[in-house]
């Protein structure tokens, strides 16, 4: 029977070892596909967020190139005598066209005077026009450049035309200058602009508060949000400073400095595009010219023809930006978003993998134990026929003589007897396991707890199966521990058990013979903190092999040494102790060496110290 068993186990292996190189090969094929999707999806992450970015910065740099293109003014509107009204015809079209009008905080015109002087005028709304003011302080960095260039001979230093070159970082502000024209030639009318000594300048000046906690968050939230929360960390800086930190998204976020972002874009430019989109003078973009590898243009004022400008170009240097908007993911990097994800990725389609490898081998498994436990109904069911056929026949034959007179003889008749009382008593036991065991099966047993004295048991046990020991020539030793807990059990459930052990016992026990040796013992113990009561029943047999002592408690399992001797036995002794000790919250242990013999052992919880029961005071004892 066991070479049989172990038969069966290694086409089931090779069965579970091809599913599971199977499994293996999906795996790696899945992590080989998974990489390659996580590139791709990385590099249109990359994309769209690139794009994102330049959105973002288009979006903010078109607002502050319109208000730089409706709020620059010319020579001709400053003399003349309807600045103010003009003005505010401008102020009216910015806030009516422009979605984020705030942005704007001031509109100032500095104004030249004699001497180099410049007075301050600011821009009021509610007057509709410029009224004089005192220089503020946040404005002086600009008056004295302004001072500057007015009384300087030389012809370079700082002028504000456009592009880059008119925004002023540190306030920050818009600035214009308003130049004057002569006329050259009235014939090619060439007109030359006197950039040495401006008329005057506007000064736009934006609101820094209002572009950082409403502009930059909602351009952040349209751009980089899905639902309520970014998915980015945005951070603008200056260009100059790349320390400075203009506007950040999230305040927690540590942007590593010269760290590459995912992606960045500069931003706040007067950018050439836009001034001529918006504007109604005719502008015209130059080729590219030798000495800068950028490209800048040419603004044309209105007096002026295509041809005739040549000489006066207004450069609006269009590089870039004085800040820089740095995008990170939220997760660090897109790097790491998109690693996180891979990883998930893994994590479940390997969860999935390694379920279904689990199931596989459940599967096998449990197809394998039910395979053997049908093979071992059919052979229990075998041995069964045959174990009751036996008893059944020398009962049948021996009644017959008893019932037709043919013994005579009362010594002969009290032999017939006693055969026939011994096979009852065996098919007896049988049909008891059977049932026993079919009730436990069903969940019908029902046990009957009550406090059971366990010293007073084993010696009930023993007393009972004493006449039959000594017959048949056992040594029985005992030791019941005195003063013993009593235990909570059903006492004739837990008679059978330590009755199947015995039973065992004295089946594989030992061969006839002065060597027949049963040791029954009954003490106290410990499991952990918690105090039990063990009993061990103990032979010298022949001991149990110990391929076969992990399934020795299975139901129907019968050894190979109890079937080729024919030992008589149903195969569910054990499975019937160890179910009535488990129903009882204590275990079943084995020990078992081959020569040398078994030892069984019930461990029972013991019921408080206080209940102790009164054994009679004895220890080792031989009956
Ligand atoms: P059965 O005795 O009817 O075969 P059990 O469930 O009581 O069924 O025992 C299962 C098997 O365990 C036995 O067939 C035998 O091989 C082995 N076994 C049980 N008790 C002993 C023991 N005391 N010594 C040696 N083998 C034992």
């Amino acid at each position: 029977m066991i070479k049989h068993l172990k038969r069966k186990p290694s086409f089931l292996s090779l069965l579970v070892g091809v599913l599971l190189v199977l499994l293996a090969v999906i795996a790696t094929l899945q992590y080989r596909w998974l990489g390659r999707v996580s590139a791709g999806e990385r590099e249109l992450m990359q994309a769209n967020l690139r794009v994102k970015a330049r959105s973002f910065g288009e979006e903010f740099d078109r607002e502050i190139s319109r208000a730089f293109t409706i709020f620059k003014m010319d020579a001709d509107t400053l003399r003349g005598e309807n600045t103010n009204s003009e003005y505010a015809k401008r102020y009216d079209k910015w806030v009516k066209t422009s979605e984020n009008p705030q942005i704007v905080k001031n509109v100032f015109l500095a104004k030249a005077s004699d001497g180099g002087r410049f007075q301050l005028l600011r821009f009021n709304e509610a007057l509709r026009a410029f009224e004089q003011i005192e220089w503020t302080s946040e404005l002086e960095v600009l008056h004295r450049r302004f001072e500057q260039r007015q009384t300087s001979k030389s012809e370079t230093g700082a002028i504000f035309t456009g592009g880059t070159d008119s925004i002023v970082e540190e306030i920050p502000a818009l600035v214009y200058s308003i130049v004057s024209d002569t006329l050259i030639d009235s014939k090619t009318n060439y007109r030359r602009l006197n950039w040495q000594h401006p008329l005057g300048y506007v000064i736009v000046a934006l609101d820094l508060d209002y572009i950082k906690e409403e502009f930059f968050p909602i351009l952040a939230k349209s751009y980089f949000a899905s639902g309520e929360t970014l998915d980015y960390n945005l951070t603008v800086t200056s260009r100059n400073d790349v320390k400075k930190v203009i506007y950040q998204s999230d305040p927690e976020f540590k942007d590593v400095e010269n760290s590459i972002a995912d992606a960045s874009e500069k931003i706040l430019n007067i950018s050439f595009n836009k001034v001529k989109s918006y504007s109604s003078e005719r502008i015209y973009q130059t080729p590219k010219s030798p000495n800068q590898n950028k490209s800048d243009f040419t603004l044309i004022i209105p007096a002026m023809k295509d041809d005739e400008a040549a000489a006066d170009k207004i450069l609006l240097l269009d590089d870039g930006g004085h800040w820089e908007l740095r995008v990170n993911h939220r997760a660090g990097s897109l790097d790491a978003a998109v690693a996180n994800a891979r990883w998930w990725n893994l994590a479940t389609s390997f969860g999935i993998l390694l379920l279904l490898g689990i199931s596989i081998i459940m599967i096998v498994v449990l197809s394998s134990r039910s395979q053997k436990l049908a093979r071992r109904q059919v052979e229990f069911v075998a041995g069964v026929s045959h174990e009751f056929r036996t008893p059944l026949a020398v009962i049948y034959s021996l009644s017959e003589n008893l019932a037709a007179g043919r013994i005579k003889d009362s010594r002969q008749v009290e032999r017939y007897g006693a055969t026939i009382h011994k096979d009852v008593r065996r098919l007896t036991e049988m049909v008891e396991q059977v049932l026993e065991f079919a009730g436990a099966e069903r969940g019908k047993y029902f046990y009957d707890k009550n406090p059971v004295n366990v010293g007073q048991l084993v010696e009930k046990i023993l007393t009972a199966n004493a006449p039959l020991l000594r017959e048949s020539g056992w040594h029985v030793e005992k030791r019941i521990e005195p003063e013993l807990p009593p235990v909570s059990a059903d006492e004739s459930a837990l008679e059978r058990a330590v009755q199947n052990l015995i039973n065992n016992a004295v089946k594989y026990g030992g061969d006839s013979g002065d060597s027949r040796y049963l040791k029954v013992e009954a003490y106290r113990a410990t499991n952990g903190q918690k105090p039990e009561v063990e009993i061990a029943v103990e032979d010298n047999g022949n001991g149990i092999l110990p391929a076969e002592l992990p399934h020795i408690f299975e139901p129907f399992f019968r050894g190979e040494e109890a079937t080729l001797a024919q030992i008589h036995g149903s195969g569910l002794g054990l499975n019937l102790v160890k179910q009535i000790v488990e129903a009882h919250g204590g275990r079943v242990k084995v020990e078992s060496t081959r020569g040398r013999g078994s030892r069984f052992v019930l461990h029972l919880p013991a019921l408080a110290a206080g209940a102790a029961s009164l054994n009679p005071p004895q220890t080792s004892e031989v009956i």
